[in-house]
C-alpha cells in the first residue's frame, strides 16, 4: 500500500510510520475492534467529495453500542477526524479508514478498563476486486463457511473479529482460483459476500437479502434507493442459491467494491455472462452521484479541498 504523511490517532496527526501500538493491544489477541470503510472521490468541479461520511460514522458508533464498547468519540468528532485526515494528507481520492480498538491494559477476554483508542488512515485506494471486474464481473463460489448466524457475532457491527469469517472464506475461494465468495447463512439461504452485499436481478426485478445476518451495507442502501428512484422494483427478500444460478443478472454492493458484476458461480454464467443493463445503468447513474454529478443526492456528499 501507498503510504501517506499522517494517521489520525486520539486527536493526534501521527507521522505514518510513527502510528504504532504495544503487541499486548487487547483487539490483537481477540479482535476486540470495529472500523469503517469509506471512499472519497473526485469531482468535476475540483472539489472532493466523501460518500455518506455522517451515516458510516454513525453506523461506526452503533458498531460500538453493539460491542458494549466506550467510544470517547462522537458521530461529528469522527466526521472531522476522517476530513483532517484527508486534507492533511492532500488526498483527493481514496479510502478512508476509521478504527477504534481496545488496547494495551489487562489481558484476557474481558475488555475491562483497557483504553479505547482511535485512528483514521486514508490511502488511494483502485477498484478493489480489480479495475477490470466492474466491466466484465467476477468468478465467485459458494463458500463451504456459512455466514455467522444472526446470534454469534453480530453482523450488524463491523467488528474486526466477525472478519474471521470473511478471512475463512476469502482465502478459500482465493485458493480455488476464484475472485470472491458469496456466503449463505445458517438455514442456507444467500447472505452476502465477505466484504460486500449482493443482488439479483430476474425478469426486471431487484432483489437483495433482508438486513439478518448481513452488514448493513450503506452501498447497498443507496443502490436500493437510487434504483427505486430510476423506476426498478426493489426488494429485501431471502433467495437460495440455485436462485441466484438462474438470475439474469448479479452484483455485489460495497464501499471498495463498489457496483460489481457476477459473471460466473460455480460454474454456472450468470445471465450474458458480463455486466448486464441493469447492472450498468446502476454503476453509471452510481459513480455520477459519487463524484458530484447528480444534484439531487448531493446530500450524500461531504465536500472538501485539497
Ligand atoms: N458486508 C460486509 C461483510 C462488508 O465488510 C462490507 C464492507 N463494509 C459490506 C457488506 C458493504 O458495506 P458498505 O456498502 O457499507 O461498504
Amino acid at each position: 500500500m501507498q503510504k501517506m504523511k499522517y494517521i489520525w490517532v486520539d486527536g493526534k496527526m501521527v507521522p505514518w510510520d510513527q502510528a504504532q501500538v504495544h503487541v499486548l493491544t487487547h483487539a490483537l489477541h481477540y479482535g476486540s475492534a470495529i472500523f469503517e470503510g469509506i471512499r472519497a472521490y473526485a469531482c468535476a468541479d475540483g472539489s472532493s467529495a466523501v460518500f455518506r461520511l455522517e451515516d458510516h460514522c454513525k453506523r461506526m458508533l452503533n458498531s460500538a453500542k453493539i460491542l458494549r464498547m466506550n467510544l470517547p468519540l462522537t458521530a461529528e468528532e469522527l466526521v472531522k477526524a476522517c476530513i483532517e485526515t484527508l486534507e492533511a494528507n492532500e488526498l483527493k481520492e481514496g479510502y478512508v479508514r476509521p478504527l477504534s480498538f481496545v488496547g494495551y491494559g489487562e489481558m484476557g477476554v474481558y475488555p475491562g478498563n483497557n483504553p479505547v483508542q482511535t485512528i483514521v488512515a486514508t490511502w488511494p485506494w483502485g477498484a478493489y476486486l480489480g479495475a477490470e471486474a466492474l466491466e466484465k464481473g467476477i468468478r465467485i463460489k459458494t463458500s463451504t463457511f456459512a455466514r455467522s448466524h444472526v446470534n454469534t457475532s453480530m453482523s450488524k457491527a463491523k467488528a474486526s473479529g466477525n472478519y474471521i469469517n470473511s478471512i475463512l472464506a476469502k482465502v478459500e475461494a482465493k485458493d480455488e482460483g476464484y475472485d470472491e465468495a458469496v456466503m449463505l447463512d445458517t438455514n442456507g439461504y444467500v447472505s452476502e459476500a465477505t466484504g460486500e452485499n449482493i443482488f439479483i436481478v430476474r425478469d426486471g426485478v431487484i432483489k437483495t437479502t433482508p438486513w439478518t445476518s448481513i452488514l448493513g451495507g450503506i452501498t447497498r442502501d443507496s443502490v436500493m434507493k437510487l434504483a427505486k428512484d430510476l423506476g426498478y422494483v426493489v426488494e429485501e427478500q431471502q433467495f437460495t442459491r440455485d436462485e441466484l444460478y438462474i438470475a439474469d443478472e448479479a452484483f455485489f454492493t460495497g464501499t471498495a467494491a463498489e457496483i460489481t458484476p457476477i459473471r460466473e458461480l460455480d460454474h454456472r454464467q450468470i445471465g450474458v455472462g458480463h455486466a448486464g443493463p441493469v447492472t450498468k445503468h446502476l454503476q453509471t447513474e452510481y459513480f455520477k452521484i459519487v463524484k458530484g454529478e447528480n444534484p439531487k443526492y448531493a446530500s450524500w456528499l461531504h465536500h472538501y479541498k485539497v
